[in-house]
């Protein structure tokens, strides 16, 4: 077989993807037809495809590409420690260096007593390793019995059985056995879709006080821990009205039911501090970690316990892990992420001069026709896309049709914006500039100009 290169003709690349390649979340006979886009390059904030086409990435990758592409320390990073020391475990008492300092580093930056990390290479395995460190955790502490976990609909947690149960994406649980027993699903804050004629406010309180029907009605002694992120990323960038979470931690307080974060997206400085949980004022026991903690240059997760949590699940044999927990290539990469975070300020200038500025452009969307509200966080935003912004009503056409126009305008115009259903999402590096927010808000009127062309 002849190896194919960035330089290879576009349409010779194509076909041995669609030959060859099943791709995750894809209609892959649609994807065959089309062809897929091929990213050859990135620097920055801006992808180059194998046209030559420059496309300003607001997703970040999937969420992830904090520090932005193309950052030569993290490539020398990793090429260190391949040299140094490419690969070794971290099961029946060995550690590495990369470990042990990445693991005590996230202990320096994350709130509270939370100062003990278990590795996974993705968040979908550190949400895995969730499931079974609470539900152990209950059990050393001779309250077996505490085994249900309560998520919410339209939560997202992962792709394997275990998060992607917990996790509330009715499409996936239609596939392969999900959920698993044990998880208990509320409703999402969503008040936007599911607001009826509640003020936000009365309705993050409703939301937040079906937690507590919920343990009642499972039974206060069963119940093992609630799991949310702090923001729902993937579900659409629904931002919770003010008084849900504040609800949300009286309760588990009162229960005593362990919370756990998912900051897989809003961790590592997305919010504008370095986990969503402190913008939101969330006191969780567990934190679930990936994509930003690597900026996504090396496949790395974790799970950051509570000094609690750890002493129960220390004084057993707590038999779980993988290959690659704690990766050294992995965390030297993550390591160094940090740092550039760190001592570049990029998590301060999100916090204080990027973020309010993307939200003001952000928010100027809303005198678009098409778009009925304008939620942003920091450097994650929703604009939710309606027919009728007085009843906050959905389009006739199959939902997500209209988002789906966008986003292949937004394609066609060389910048990525994804879409959930009729809600426009962004997630750009934090890296991103004045001028470059500026190009996206631009091309993202005019996208929504073209979308609305077409469907009018
Ligand atoms: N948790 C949240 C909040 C996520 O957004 C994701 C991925 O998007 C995951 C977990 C799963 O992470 P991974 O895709 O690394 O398994």
């Amino acid at each position: 077989m002849n190896i194919l290169t960035a330089n290879s003709p576009t349409a010779e690349l194509q076909a041995r993807d669609a030959a060859h390649h099943m791709h995750p979340f894809t209609t892959n006979a649609d994807l065959a037809s089309k062809g897929a886009r091929v990213i050859t390059r990135a620097e920055g904030c801006w992808l180059t495809d194998s046209d030559g086409h420059r496309i300003l990435d607001a997703m970040a990758g999937l969420w992830c590409v904090n520090v932005g592409y193309g950052r030569k320390e993290l490539a020398d990073a990793a090429a260190r420690q391949m040299q140094e020391l490419p690969y070794y475990n971290t099961f029946f008492q060995t550690t590495h260096v990369p470990a042990l300092n990445l693991a005590a580093k996230l202990a320096e930056l994350a709130p509270g007593d939370l100062n003990h990390v278990f590795f996974a290479c993705s968040g979908s395995e550190a949400n895995d390793t969730n499931l079974r460190l609470v539900r152990t955790y209950w059990q050393e502490k001779g309250q077996p019995e505490r085994q249900v976990i309560i998520s919410r609909w339209n939560g997202y947690h992962g792709s394997s059985v275990g998060s992607g149960s917990l996790g509330g994406m009715k499409g996936m649980h239609a596939q392969g056995g999900m959920p698993i027993p044990g998880i208990h699903h509320i409703d999402q804050p969503h008040w936007w879709a599911e607001g009826g004629d509640m003020t936000p406010e009365d309705f993050g309180l409703a939301r937040a006080q079906e937690l507590e029907k919920a343990i009642l009605e499972i039974g206060q002694d069963k119940v093992a821990a609630f799991i949310a992120e702090p923001i729902q990323g993937a579900g659409g960038v629904i931002v919770p009205p003010e008084t849900y979470w504040p609800e949300i931690q009286r309760i588990v307080d009162k229960y005593g039911i362990l919370l756990i974060a998912d900051e897989v997206i809003c961790g590592f400085g997305r919010t504008g501090k370095w986990f969503g949980s402190q913008t939101l004022d969330i006191r969780p026991d567990i934190m679930t970690i990936a994509k930003g903690l690597s900026s996504g240059y090396q496949p790395i997760g974790g799970s950051i316990v509570s000094d609690e949590i750890a002493k129960v699940i220390d004084a057993t044999e707590f038999n779980h892990g993988y290959t690659y927990s704690g990766h050294p290539v992995a965390c030297a990469v993550a390591l160094e992420n940090l740092r550039i975070l760190d001592e570049e300020g990029i998590v301060t200038r999100v916090r204080t001069e990027t973020a309010p500025y993307l939200k003001e452009k952000f928010e100027s969307l809303t005198d678009h026709p098409l778009v009925g509200e304008a939620k942003i966080v920091g450097m994650m935003g929703s604009l939710a896309l309606t027919p009728n912004k007085e009843t906050r009503a959905p389009f006739q056409a199959e939902a997500g049709t209209v988002g789906y126009i966008t986003r292949e305008r937004c394609f066609a115009n060389n910048l990525i914006m994804r879409h959930v259903g009729d809600r426009m999402i962004i997630s750009p590096p934090l890296v991103i500039s004045r001028d470059e927010i500026d190009t996206l808000i631009d091309r993202a009127r005019l996208s929504l100009d073209e979308a609305h062309a077409q469907i009018e």
